[in-house]
């Protein structure tokens, strides 16, 4: 049996991409899977279509009311997370000088906030429980910037100092918080990148191909597993080597 049979999952953003390459890894692995979109009907869709159990609850992560009555349906439904995976992520690009506040208010909401308002509402059940697994997809871009992306690169950023600091925390509690830090991977969100921009991003990367979400599922398990209970406020690149 999995060590994650009947551990209680939550994956957010896990409709689609990376996220939904989680979800189904924790939900052949056995684990009672809870993933978030930002409608009921793609989060029960995606659910419905992973299946194992799997259920799928809407929250906009970015709205910390929404964020706590979320969590709160999945612990009533599934009980106390113990796996939570903060994915869920946006991106809204534009150059510093053209930037409209609603861009930059947006990707820190998604992307930072979120993660806050999840692991805040989450780690009281963590606590109680004395163990924890939280890992948190933050990006290339966030270790090295990338321009037309300063919003990004700074939720993503910050997300890394975050994570390091409820590390320390929650140590003592066998709750561990790291970071993913994935390169380009093929989702929707990368879909978007002309052939000629895709064609410069490949030849930096040394692996010689983008990644697929389950490059970092695999990781995320890893990550959630008893092989690494002693790796806590590690950020992970995920990248095929873009970072170095
Ligand atoms: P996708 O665009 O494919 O999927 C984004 C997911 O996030 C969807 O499930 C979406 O839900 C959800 N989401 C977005 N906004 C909200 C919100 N406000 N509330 C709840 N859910 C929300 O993205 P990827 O799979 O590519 O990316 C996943 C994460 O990985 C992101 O954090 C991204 O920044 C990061 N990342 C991605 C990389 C890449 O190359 N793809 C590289 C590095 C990092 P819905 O379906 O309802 O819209």
């Amino acid at each position: 049996m999995s060590e994650f049979a009947d551990k209680v999952v939550l994956v957010t953003g896990g409709t689609r991409g990376i996220g939904r390459a989680c979800a189904e890894y924790f939900a052949r692995m056995g684990a009672k899977v809870a993933l978030c979109g930002r409608t009921a009907e793609t989060a029960e869709t995606a659910a419905a279509q992973i299946g194992h159990g799997a259920i799928g609850v809407q929250a906009d992560i970015g709205a910390p009311s929404a964020v706590d009555a979320m969590i709160k349906t999945v612990t009533d439904t599934l009980g106390s997370i113990s796996i939570l995976v903060n994915n869920a992520g946006i991106t809204r690009d534009g150059l510093l000088m053209r930037m409209k506040d609603t861009d930059w208010d947006s990707v820190i909401a998604t992307n930072l906030s979120g993660t806050f308002y999840c692991c805040r509402a989450a780690v009281r059940g963590m606590i109680k429980q004395r163990y924890g697994r939280i890992i948190n997809i933050s990006s290339v871009i966030g270790l090295r910037g990338q321009a037309g992306q300063t919003n990004y690169a700074a939720a993503k950023a910050g997300l890394i100092g975050f994570t390091k600091s409820i590390a320390q925390e929650l140590g003592a509690r066998n709750i561990t918080a790291n970071v993913v830090a994935p390169g380009y991977i093929q989702t929707d969100m990368t879909a978007g990148l002309s052939e000629d921009v895709q064609k410069g991003i490949l030849d930096r990367i040394p692996a010689g191909r983008l990644g697929i979400g389950e490059d970092i599922a695999g990781v995320v398990g890893f990550l959630a597993s008893g092989a690494a209970s002693y790796i806590t406020g590690a950020v992970l690149p995920v990248d095929g080597g873009l970072a170095m």
